[in-house]
């Protein structure tokens, strides 16, 4: 009898430590969305983030220009979506408000509602490449299940030359490196890649953390604003996964600690 008395005292006291351990978690999760602010009213407010947009698209229309491509071959531009094209800084300020993270079922029902808006630049942009003997290339990590909304999206956006063969989502693997081959197969050759986060730019950077990344940026320095066009975002991308191995998969405090221990600080 006492034994199971014990028994039960184990097991509630356990099932309270549980739950102040999701408690922990759960504002955890919400202070790393926290994080997020300063970033997101720079996207939004600021007139430097579209003063940059701007800057990027008008140095990819004169790289595009400027290229040369070889005898018989046309002319292509490869751009990603997300947070180079259009613009999802309302999804992420959502999950902020409700102190909740990027979860597959609430990123597909942003999706489906077609909301995204336009980065500064980006449709005059692709207008140019279009009118002007190229063709743009929409290659990007939706889940190609978002294909339609997506689609829709752009096109309510005036994106063009929005079809089954210039919009590349991803079936099989997140990897864009195999989409680039399947454009460059077709006759063209790339002379502008645009994107947010360095793995639009190349299998190269792929699953690397962030002092391999920055070695290289600074190996294709040439790169930067002839060939490669990096739009700014402060919010996410591979550069948070790049601070430590196995980031997602950690919880939502060490990931805090993580950020931290990220820092580079003064010793004064
Ligand atoms: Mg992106």
């Amino acid at each position: 009898m006492q034994s199971r008395l014990i028994n039960v005292f184990v097991v509630s006291a356990l099932a309270v430590l549980a739950a102040g351990c999701v408690t922990d978690q759960k504002a955890a999760q919400a202070q790393l969305e926290q994080q997020s602010v300063l970033g997101l009213n720079w996207v939004q407010q600021s007139g430097e983030y579209e003063a940059l947009a701007y800057q990027a698209f008008n140095t990819a229309r004169r790289a595009f220009d400027t290229a040369k491509v070889e005898d018989g071959r046309k002319k292509a531009v490869i751009v990603d979506l997300d947070e180079t094209m259009i613009d999802n800084s309302a999804y992420a300020a959502w999950r902020v408000e409700n102190g909740v993270p990027y979860t597959k079922p609430t990123w597909a029902r942003w999706m489906a509602a077609r909301q995204a808006t336009t980065i500064a630049g980006a449709v005059s942009f692709a207008r140019y490449v279009n009118s002007h003997g190229g063709r743009m290339f929409y290659i990007s990590n939706r889940d190609d299940t978002s294909y339609a909304a997506t689609v829709e999206n752009l096109q309510k956006l005036g994106f063009p030359g929005v079809s089954r063969e210039t919009v590349l989502l991803r079936t099989t693997q997140s990897n864009k490196q195999p989409r680039f081959d399947w454009v460059k197969s077709k006759g063209y050759d790339v002379v502008v890649y645009a994107g947010d986060n360095l793995n639009d730019f190349g299998t190269e950077y792929y699953g690397k953390n962030n002092s391999e990344r920055r070695l290289l940026v600074a190996a294709q320095q040439n790169k930067f604003g002839s060939k490669f066009i990096m739009l700014p975002n402060p919010n996410y991308g591979d550069w948070i996964s790049g601070m430590a191995t196995e980031y997602y998969k950690q919880t939502p405090a060490r990931q805090l600690e993580i950020n931290r221990e990220n820092l580079e600080v003064w010793k004064g």
